[in-house]
C-alpha cells in the first residue's frame, strides 16, 4: 500500500539557507519554462524538455535532474487546466527522485543550490523508512521544512477469523466498541468550544488580520481531530489484532445518515469530527496490520436489540429493550448489532439470526474500495 511519510527536517542555519534558495531557484526556473510552454503551447513533457532543457541549464543554478523535475512540474501543472499560463509560487514545494535525494546514516542526502547536503531529520513512523519508493517532495510549511516521502509498505496478510469488534460511530461519542470501549468526544467538545469562542470574537472584525488567524485557527483544529483520529484508529487495530478478531463499521455511506443531529450545536460537532478521516484510518492501518475490516448497512444497527433482535426503543444515551427487558448504552447496544453483521456476512453459515437479511444487501462492498485504500 502507498503511503505518504512525513518526515521533518533539522537543517543548520546555513542549510536552511540552501534549502530556502534551492526552492527560489527551481520555482523561478518553473516560471520560465511555464512561459515558453503557455506561449508555444507546447504541454508535452519529451517536447518541452527538447524545447527547454538547454537553455534553463545554462542561466539557472540547477543540476541536470533538477531541471528535468522542474519541466515535469511544469507539465503536470497545465494537465488540470491549459488556459492561463501557470505560475509558480517563488517557495513552493519541488519534487525530489532518487538521483536527488537519498537516505544515509547521517539523515537525508539531497541536492540543493549549496551542494549536496546531509541534514538530520525525524520521523514518527521510522518503521516505514525501509518501503521508501519514488518520489519525494522537499516542502517549506510554517518556516520549517519537510520531506513527504512516497513509500509502499507490504500488506500483512489477512487471517481467517470467527469474530469481530463492532464499531459504532458517533452518536454522542466518536465511537464506541461491542466490548463497552469508549471513545468519548468530551475532550474534542472543549477543543471545539474554544476555538469556536475565539472564532466568532474575530470573524465580527472581518479585517485582513481576522482572516489569517481564523486561517491557523482551523488548520490547529484540523490536527487536533487528525492527531485524535490517528490514536483512535490505532487503538482499535491493535485490540483487534490482539483479540484475533476483525472489525466490523458501519457502510460509510450511512454515517451521515446514522448520526442525526438533535440540535444545532451538535449537528456542527458532529458533522465537523471527520468520520470520513477516521474511516480511512482505520482502513489502512488494518490493511498494514492484517486485520479484517468490512462495513455493514446500518440499518437497524441502533434500534434492534442485540439480545434478542427485537426492535425495541432508543432515548437518548439508554436502549430498552420491551421484549426481552435489555437496558443498554446505546451506542454499545448498537456496536455490539455491528459485531454481530460482521460475523453473519463473514461467515454466514455460521451464524442463523442475520443470514435472511444480509441476502438484501448483495451489494455490500469492502470498505476499502469505498475509500480508495
Ligand atoms: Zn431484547
Amino acid at each position: 500500500m502507498k503511503l505518504t511519510l512525513q518526515i521533518k527536517l533539522l537543517p543548520t542555519q546555513k542549510q536552511f539557507t540552501s534549502l530556502k534558495n534551492t526552492l527560489i531557484e527551481a520555482n523561478t526556473a518553473c516560471n520560465t519554462i511555464s512561459e515558453t510552454a503557455f506561449t508555444n503551447k507546447i504541454y508535452n513533457q519529451f517536447k518541452l524538455h527538447h524545447q527547454c532543457y538547454h537553455p534553463i541549464k545554462s542561466s539557472f543554478n540547477l543540476s541536470a535532474q533538477m531541471v528535468v523535475r522542474c519541466i515535469s512540474k511544469v507539465c503536470d501543472a497545465y494537465k488540470i487546466d491549459k488556459k492561463v499560463k501557470r505560475e509558480f509560487r517563488p517557495l513552493g514545494a519541488i519534487t525530489y527522485d532518487a538521483r536527488i535525494l537519498s537516505y544515509v546514516k547521517e539523515g537525508i542526502s539531497l541536492w540543493t543550490i549549496g551542494g549536496r547536503l546531509k541534514i538530520p531529520f525525524v520521523c514518527h513512523n521510522q518503521k516505514y523508512l525501509p518501503y521508501i519508493k519514488g518520489e519525494a517532495d522537499l516542502v517549506l510549511k510554517k518556516g520549517k521544512f519537510y520531506i513527504f516521502q512516497t513509500v509502499e509498505v507490504p500488506e500483512e496478510e489477512i487471517k481467517d477469523i470467527e469474530e469481530f469488534i463492532g464499531v459504532d460511530f458517533g452518536q454522542t461519542d466518536i465511537a464506541v466498541l461491542s466490548d463497552g470501549t469508549n471513545y468519548n468526544s468530551d475532550q474534542l467538545k472543549t477543543v471545539r468550544k474554544k476555538y469556536s469562542k475565539v472564532r466568532a470574537s474575530v470573524q465580527s472584525k472581518g479585517t485582513k488580520g481576522s482572516k489569517k488567524l481564523l486561517k491557523r485557527l482551523s488548520g490547529k483544529e484540523k490536527r487536533f481531530v487528525s492527531i485524535s483520529n490517528h490514536a483512535i484508529s490505532k487503538q482499535i487495530v491493535q485490540k483487534a489484532k490482539s483479540e484475533n478478531k476483525g472489525i466490523a463499521i458501519e457502510d460509510l455511506t450511512g454515517i451521515r445518515k446514522t448520526a442525526k443531529p438533535k440540535s444545532k450545536a451538535q449537528k456542527t460537532e458532529l458533522n465537523r469530527w471527520s468520520f470520513y478521516q477516521l474511516i480511512q484510518f482505520l482502513s489502512y492501518k488494518s490493511l498494514l496490520s492484517g486485520v479484517k475490516l468490512i462495513a455493514v448497512p446500518p440499518a437497524y444497527t441502533s434500534q434492534t436489540c442485540s439480545c434478542c433482535n427485537h426492535i425495541g426503543i432508543r432515548k437518548g444515551k439508554h436502549f430498552r429493550c420491551e421484549n426481552c427487558g435489555n437496558i443498554a448504552d446505546a451506542d454499545e447496544n448498537a456496536a455490539l448489532n455491528i459485531a454481530a453483521w460482521g460475523n453473519a456476512i463473514n461467515l454466514p453459515e455460521k451464524t442463523n439470526m442475520f443470514c435472511s437479511i444480509v441476502d438484501h444487501f448483495s451489494v455490500l462492498k469492502p470498505i476499502r474500495s469505498l475509500v480508495g485504500g
